[in-house]
């Protein structure tokens, strides 16, 4: 299978070589021609799986393409004169409205098609200003684009096209209202595509409201079809996870982890204690502002943090490449959450490692998580804890394997002594752990 036999357009073909593709994943193969076709679609694939090629590039194709027996053309053949949206992608999160506007930009880079991003927490302004000029593609969380509306700055009477992306996760953050709200001010006449990691009730619900004779896709979840993961759990006293946390980052060959804790001021004071303990660390969640959110997301995709310590909602549709290894330092209330999270490594065949500390209190969600994946998590040996070295003035930067490892590991009243229990950290790196900066 080859993009070619999609059905897709030279100037489409040529930014994905462009970008090192050669072969479609299995949401693209099934899902482009599909939405070409002009079909709607529920698709079951999360983050990860190349969902979002799988509808942008359709979408860029269907948009350039003039109506078949109306002989008009495309709307932004010419860029003269300002132009209503034709697609409307929403998204969750600010995060992912940002990466799927930058992945329809650069598979469009050959089109003339425009895309605008609109989310909350930047100026209200400039993503006016870029609607006022004329665009094709919204890409824009409900709230912000809701404002828009409000203000009269964005004209939804063309959209053809609506995407539903990451649907599941609309409905968690409770933006169902809204998602409503918006619906009525679309044209009825409109392909929808529906994209979902899970499928509850309400989200089925959702699905039959407003899809026509939806195409059904699902693709594999990045859960137990994920060999390359190594998951493992670590059975620890609450008190202790901190000082595990630090010691399992100073002396694993990981290179980079992405933790995830489940409040927002858990992650704050987690950034802190690690980086007391000489760790480089930052917080990334709801309540920082949306350059601090950019910034941490930056330096760690260029190395410069050793760990990034986020909140489920924040860390929605992070697409970071190669990343070895995700912590669980709290584990999360929904057991879909957790591999969510641990999709996160161990892309692109690429092997990774997610470890949870699991305390007392926690045992529950565990069970739920373990149900979830039909199999028990891998107990690992807890390690003797090294304390962190006297802090030689700068933190721990990412990148560091040749460093000294600490030595006089120091009992910590630990459990320890499994001996069927093994250490399974090393020679988790595997080559290139280098955040992709795309
Ligand atoms: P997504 O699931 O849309 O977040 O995409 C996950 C990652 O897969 C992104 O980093 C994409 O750049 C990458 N990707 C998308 N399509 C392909 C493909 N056909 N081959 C290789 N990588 C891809």
């Amino acid at each position: 299978m080859s993009f070619q036999t999609l059905g897709l357009k030279p100037e489409l073909l040529r930014a994905i070589a462009d970008s090192g593709y050669e072969t479609p994943t299995p949401v693209q193969a099934r899902a482009i021609p599909e939405v070409l076709a002009g079909r709607d679609l529920l698709a079951g694939a999360q983050t990860g799986t190349g969902k979002t090629a799988g509808f942008i590039l359709p979408i860029l194709q269907l948009l350039g393409t003039p109506k078949s027996g109306t002989g008009e053309a495309p709307a932004a053949a010419g860029r003269s004169g300002s132009r209503a949206p034709r697609a409307l992608v929403l998204v969750p999160t600010r995060e992912l409205a940002a990466q799927v506007a930058e992945s329809a930009r650069i598979y469009g880079r050959y089109t003339p098609m425009a895309v605008t991003v609109v989310f909350g927490g930047v100026g209200f302004n400039p993503q006016a200003e870029s609607l006022r000029r004329g665009t094709d593609i919204v890409v824009a969380t409900p709230g912000r684009l809701l404002d828009h509306v409000q203000q009269r700055t964005i004209d939804l009477s063309k959209i053809e096209i609506l995407v539903l992306d990451e649907a599941d996760r609309m409905l968690d953050m409770g933006f169902i209202h809204d998602i409503k709200r918006i619906l009525r001010l679309l044209p009825a006449r409109r392909q929808n595509l529906m994209f979902s990691a899970t499928y509850s009730e309400d989200i089925r619900a959702l699905a039959s409201a407003f899809l026509h004779q939806p195409v059904n896709i699902e693709v594999a979840r990045r859960n137990a079809a994920v060999d390359s993961v190594t998951q493992l759990a670590h059975e620890v006293r609450k008190e202790d996870k901190r000082r595990l946390l630090s010691h399992l980052i100073r002396t694993s060959d990981w290179g980079q982890v992405l933790v995830f804790t489940r409040t927002k001021h858990g992650a704050n004071r987690l950034t802190r204690q690690l980086e007391d303990d000489g760790i480089v660390a930052a917080a990334i969640h709801g309540n920082k502002s949306q350059s601090a959110r950019t910034r941490a997301l930056d330096d760690f995709k260029q190395g410069k943090l050793t760990a990034l310590v986020a909140t489920e909602v924040a860390s929605r549709g992070l697409d970071i490449d190669q990343l070895p290894c995700v912590i669980n330092y709290e584990l999360p209330n929904v057991p879909e959450d957790y591999v969510h999270r641990i999709g996160r490594t161990g892309r692109a065949g690429a092997s990774g490692v997610a470890v949870s500390l699991v305390s007392a209190d926690e045992r529950t969600q565990l069970k739920d998580i373990e149900r979830l994946l039909g199999r028990p998590l891998l107990r690992a040996q807890l390690p003797k804890i090294s304390e962190p070295p006297v802090r030689p003035g700068r933190p721990v930067q990412a990148e560091r394997s040749g460093e000294a490892r600490p030595q006089q590991p120091q009992r910590q009243g630990q459990r320890s002594g499994q001996g069927q229990r093994q250490n399974h950290y090393r020679g988790h790196r595997s080559g290139a752990t280098r955040a992709r900066s795309g």
